[in-house]
């Protein structure tokens, strides 16, 4: 089991965990970011990205994760393949985090930039057919249902991308959304309704998903929202598409959350109650969301750790001159 030192200790490889690695580390901290289960986050998921500034052409979500991951290296960033299971943030500076290899990392500020992750609808039926039809990824999946039935169940951003997606697999696909306006962006919805391949399903709920004999997804149930009339509604295939969870279980009872378990900062800032620990990107904003946000607030984490670590080091010079 190694120990890895650094002054600035990034965990998350997104957006905001990259671009706070490229602040850092031409500002000479020699970042370590540990990359979690998703290297590059959420967008190695999607396809096309065609709002992240600088690219006058529409760029794939994974390619831009693996140019910002160089970017970071190209500076100096260490990458790590790790998951933190463990961090240590009463003691203040340095933090400790230990990883799933059983590694420990320490670093003298830490930026928290863990992300979010999909959430489920929590219905009978949704794990057990998990890879069995049942997906929270249609950019993942969608190529498995090529030629089949397939549903959508959100009515977000998320959602109508899959759906639109999913067109290039299906001719069937149908938006299952819980109200009957939609939350997306309007030049999404313009182009869902422009779709002949995609019907929405307004006011329904998914009580269940129901196997056939061969273990396989079968059906939906579903409730009408407003009159609580039931349906089904057979589809090889359903993706599960209703936002997503900040990763924050690592920090219950060390750092104040909302009541979303969103990570509390100062507002306007990506400074935590604890002095030196920095959270940046989805895990901290639940209102923007979205690759340039999180690119921001991870380039003013780096800025606020240079300088708490020249606080830091200035103290602490005053110090010994004083002795
Ligand atoms: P994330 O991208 O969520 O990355 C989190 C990182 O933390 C991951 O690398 C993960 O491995 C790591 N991590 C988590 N827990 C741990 C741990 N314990 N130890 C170590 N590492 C850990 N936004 C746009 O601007 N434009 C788009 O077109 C767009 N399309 C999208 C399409 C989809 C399907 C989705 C889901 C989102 C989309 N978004 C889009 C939103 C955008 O992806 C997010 O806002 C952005 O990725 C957030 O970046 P982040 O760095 O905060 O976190
Ligand atoms: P979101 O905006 O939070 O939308 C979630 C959708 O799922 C909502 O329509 C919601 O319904 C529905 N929903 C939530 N819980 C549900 C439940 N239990 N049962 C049924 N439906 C449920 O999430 P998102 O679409 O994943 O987007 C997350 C963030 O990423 C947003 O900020 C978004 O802008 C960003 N993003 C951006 C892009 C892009 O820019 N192209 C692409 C994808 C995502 P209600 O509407 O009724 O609440």
């Amino acid at each position: 089991m190694a120990t890895h030192t650094t002054r600035m200790l990034i965990i998350g490889s997104g957006p905001a965990g990259y671009s706070a690695a490229v602040y850092g580390a031409r500002a000479g901290m020699q970042p370590i970011v540990v990359q979690g289960l998703q290297p590059g986050g959420q967008l190695t998921i999607t396809t096309d990205v065609e709002n992240y500034p600088g690219f006058a052409d529409v760029i794939q979500g994974p390619w831009l994760m693996e140019q910002m991951q160089k970017q970071a290296e190209h500076v100096g960033t260490r990458m790590m393949w790790d998951t933190i299971v463990e961090v240590d943030l009463e003691n203040g500076s340095p933090f400790r985090a230990v990883g799933d290899s059983g590694d420990e990392y320490v670093g003298d500020v830490l930026v928290i930039a863990t992300g979010a992750q999909a959430k489920w609808l929590g219905v009978p039926g949704e794990q057990e057919l998990g890879g069995k039809g049942v997906s929270a990824c249609a950019t993942c999946d969608g190529f498995f249902y090529r030629g089949k039935k397939v549903a959508v169940i959100g009515g977000g951003n998320t959602a109508v991308e899959e759906a639109l997606y999913l067109t290039n697999h299906s001719d069937d696909v149908t938006l299952i959304h819980r109200r009957d306006e939609l939350r997306s962006e309007k030049i999404l919805q313009d182009r869902l309704h422009a779709s002949d391949k995609i019907t929405p399903l307004w006011n329904k709920a998914v009580e269940s998903f129901e196997a056939g004999e061969d273990g396989k997804l079968h059906h939906l149930n579903l409730v009408d929202t407003v009159t609580g009339e039931k349906s089904t509604l057979e589809v090889d295939g359903a993706f599960v598409a209703i936002g997503h969870a900040p990763s924050t279980e690592l920090f219950k009872g060390k750092l104040e959350m909302d009541d979303g378990g969103y990570l509390v900062t100062e507002p306007g800032t990506p400074k935590t109650a604890i002095p030196g620990v920095f959270a940046a990107g989805d895990v901290m904003d639940h209102t923007y969301r979205q690759a340039v946000t999180a690119a921001g607030t991870g380039c003013m984490a780096a800025l606020d750790a240079e300088r708490f670590l020249a606080t830091l080091e200035y103290a602490a010079k005053e110090a010994e001159a004083a002795e």
